[in-house]
């Protein structure tokens, strides 16, 4: 038995989103229905319904910061009840037993099944993401927001939120760590006001001139043009972390003299193979690092919200209706938002 549901699929690689009913699974006993109220535009979806990654299974239904109110909850059901706002991220489900999942790290799990484009290993359906009325999802996936937090501002934490919050904790940031941002958009701007918050002193490297004034209103210190060599130089051997979110392939080199001894840049962005060869040596020479993370795990995600609503942050957004999510797209390919778009679903059947 399935459920079918109204959503904005990419029937191709090359090809607009459309409206499209699809068939969800019918509800199991750990399953929560959600009715979603606001779905934030990740530039991973758009990576997907492009299929800048290869991979993607189509017709796709992209959205993973989903939030929403549950509408049913299934007999096993403990921690939710019918009429709770909650929300869900890029993870539906993990194999619940690997060392990644039993150190609450779901998504590092060989068998995590993404919110969209994904195949759940139960049934076999293919998984269809938040540009779309309902969703269901086994409640050990399903998140609290804070009372009182602004619902729209919260959709994009739960990619850009958590993916940002997960390497901070993970490199220890805290009061009076030097922390740069590479890319000032829905990932880079919850970048800054999370390492802020946490203390840090926040640089953003940005390629745009015109973001300076922003990017100071939300959090950072200093902000550095990254094709201004001078402006480069003096930040040389400042940083213990980069967050870069650039999306697509750019040289990292001029980013590594910006680390302090031992520091990490750490990519977000899935660039696949470098173009201009990284030069090792001044890895060696100050066991500097580059890395990546993904996402972050479900409690972790949890404990970014419940941070979020201590020091109440949400998102800078832009609410669009769901038929405008193509031009959203091109404008996100421009750079032009500030600094995340979230669909109201209720524009949905408009
Ligand atoms: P976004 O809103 O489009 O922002 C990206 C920013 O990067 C832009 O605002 C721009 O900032 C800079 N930029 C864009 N294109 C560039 C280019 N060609 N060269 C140099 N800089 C460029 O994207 P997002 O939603 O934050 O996502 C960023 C990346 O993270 C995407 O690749 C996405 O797929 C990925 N992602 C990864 C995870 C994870 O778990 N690892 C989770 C979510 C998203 P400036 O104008 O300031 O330079
Ligand atoms: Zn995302």
């Amino acid at each position: 038995m399935t459920t079918n549901v109204l959503g904005y699929a990419a029937q191709s690689a090359t090809s607009d989103l459309a409206p499209l009913h699809f068939e969800r699974r019918d509800p199991r006993a750990d399953d929560v229905t959600i009715e979603i109220l606001y779905c934030g535009v990740c530039h991973s979806d758009l990576h997907t319904a492009r299929n800048d990654w290869g991979g993607t299974i189509y017709p796709v239904v992209p959205g993973h910061e989903i939030i929403g109110r549950v509408t049913a909850v299934g007999a096993k059901v403990t921690r939710f009840k019918v009429g709770d706002q909650v929300g869900v991220g890029c993870l539906v489900d993990s194999c619940r037993h690997c060392p990644p999942c039993e150190d609450d790290e779901e998504q590092y799990c060989g068998h995590a099944v993404y919110t969209y484009s994904s195949i759940d290993p139960v049934d076999k359906m293919v998984t269809y993401g938040g540009y779309s009325e309902k969703i269901i999802v086994s409640e050990r996936f399903v998140l609290k927001i804070p009372a009182g937090m602004d619902l729209k501002g919260a959709a994009p934490l739960l990619c850009a939120g958590i993916t940002t919050y997960s390497p901070l904790r993970h490199w220890n940031v805290q009061k009076g760590s030097n922390v740069a941002v590479t890319g000032l958009g829905g990932l880079g701007h919850m970048g800054l006001k999370l390492a802020k918050a946490m203390g840090a002193n926040v640089t953003l490297f940005t390629r745009s001139p015109g973001k300076e004034e922003d990017a100071r209103r939300l959090g950072a210190d200093e902000v550095v043009l990254s094709s201004d060599a001078a402006q480069m130089k003096a930040v040389r051997g400042k940083f213990e972390l980069i967050i870069d979110t650039v999306p697509y392939v750019h040289d990292l080199n001029p980013y590594i003299p910006t680390l302090a001894v031992s520091g990490t840049l750490v990519l977000v962005g899935f660039l696949g193979p470098l173009e201009d060869a990284l030069n090792t040596a001044p890895l060696v020479m100050q066991r500097k690092a580059v890395a990546g993370s993904l996402i972050g795990g479900l409690a972790e995600t949890q404990e970014m919200l419940d941070f979020c609503g201590e020091h109440g942050i949400t998102a800078d957004v832009e609410m669009i209706k769901m038929a405008e999510i193509n031009h959203a797209y091109a404008r996100m390919l421009k750079s032009d938002v500030k600094y995340r778009f979230v669909i109201d679903m209720a524009s949905l059947k408009a």
